[in-house]
């Protein structure tokens, strides 16, 4: 059973509209990550589905019970759903022990257990404890936000941005830490993120929001690969748009022939490789000329286990006397054997094209 139904969901602010007939499945014990730019809706989907927003139409269910529809309105207190939002929101009179403690059942013994778990478990130090929320660094009182939701035993978990405060080396490893803790426990949970590489990496499911609008949902590695549009292939990862002539499961581009997979049109069409699908060799190295084409290395941008290259296509003129102006490419490599400056290099392309 679905966790969550939202069904053609619609909220305007003034002449704002937020969000526009929203529908999504999520499906239980599941990880949904919505993705999409500033001011595209996420948070005001989020705060609906916590209760702290309603749709000016459309529905909403939970294990299918109805939260929202045109007869009811659940309030958030009623919906068992843990909500931490983009700033911690914690109560700035109530130190980090009973930030995280209120609300919670049972007696003092009992309490102080519980609490001392719940920090352990997003990584803080029992000591923070006696402290107040001023005290704290911004990635602490997010991680303190994130016990006291914990502290509810809730059935979903909304995470608005949860590890936007802390540096690049904490993040991947709360993140991790807090997926698999949300995991044992099967709450199901649905985080909001600026963070493309955040989001492919965490859920099972990705949203693209955009102007209000759910644009695609789908598996991440589906998403990342099959973007409905070059908006979206650009907004998930660097993205190599190119065009092409399709025939049969074959586009022929710059680079050569590309093999594509159910391609949604035949004859003129773009099509969309990762940097990853691009492999720079040595011109005397043997390849096939069907499958692979010539460029002059402009660029070196060296990140220690990687570099970008940017190599110049020259320009070309195609069997049909069209002129294909030179075109630039930057292309991922690693950070050894980098051809030289200035150098001639063969690129290949390796796997399938997605015919956008
Ligand atoms: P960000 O990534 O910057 O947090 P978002 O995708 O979460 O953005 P929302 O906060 O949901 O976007 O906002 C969607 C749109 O609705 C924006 O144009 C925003 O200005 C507007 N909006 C949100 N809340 C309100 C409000 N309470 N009153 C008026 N307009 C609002």
């Amino acid at each position: 059973m679905n966790a969550l139904e939202l069904h053609a969901l619609h909220k305007s602010f003034g002449n704002v509209i937020a969000l526009d007939n929203v529908s999504l499945s999520i499906p239980a014990g599941s990880r949904t990550a919505i993705v999409g730019p500033s001011g595209s809706g996420k948070t005001t989907l989020l705060r609906m589905i916590a209760g702290f927003e309603f749709p000016d139409s459309g529905r909403i269910a939970m294990h299918g019970q109805w939260l929202v529809d045109d007869a009811r309105e659940v309030a958030a207190h009623q919906r068992n759903i843990g909500y931490v939002p983009q700033d911690g929101a914690l109560f700035p009179h109530l130190s980090v022990a009973a930030n995280i403690g209120f609300g919670l059942a049972g007696d003092r013994t009992a309490k102080r257990q519980r609490i001392a778990e719940l920090m352990d478990m997003v990584a803080l130090d029992a000591s923070m404890g006696q402290r107040w929320p001023h005290e704290l660094s911004g990635g602490q009182q997010q991680r303190v936000a994130l016990a006291r939701a914990l502290a509810q035993n809730p059935a979903i978990m909304l995470l608005d941005e949860p590890f936007s405060a802390l540096d690049t080396g904490l993040r991947s490893s709360m993140r991790k830490a807090v997926s698999k803790l949300l995991s044992d426990a099967g709450i199901t949970t649905i985080l909001v993120t600026h963070d493309q590489a955040e989001a492919l990496s965490f859920a099972d499911q990705l949203a693209v929001m955009r102007q209000g609008r759910l644009i695609q949902a789908g598996s991440p590695m589906q998403l990342y690969r099959h973007p409905v549009d070059e908006q979206t292939a650009v907004f998930l990862g660097d993205a190599i748009v190119l065009p092409a002539w399709v025939e049969g499961d074959i586009a022929t581009c710059e680079l050569g022939e590309v093999p594509v997979v159910e391609p949604r049109r035949q004859g003129a069409a773009q099509i969309l490789l990762r940097p990853e699908q691009l492999t720079v060799s040595a011109l005397d190295q043997l390849h096939d000329p069907a499958h692979s084409s010539v460029g002059r290395v402009t660029d070196i941008d060296f990140a220690g286990g990687s570099c970008i290259l940017t190599l110049e296509l020259a320009a070309r003129t195609t069997a049909s006397g069209e002129l294909i102006a030179h075109r630039t490419l930057n292309v991922r490599n690693p950070g050894i054997n980098i051809p030289a400056l200035g150098s001639m290099v063969r690129l290949s392309t390796a796997g399938e094209a997605h015919v956008l």
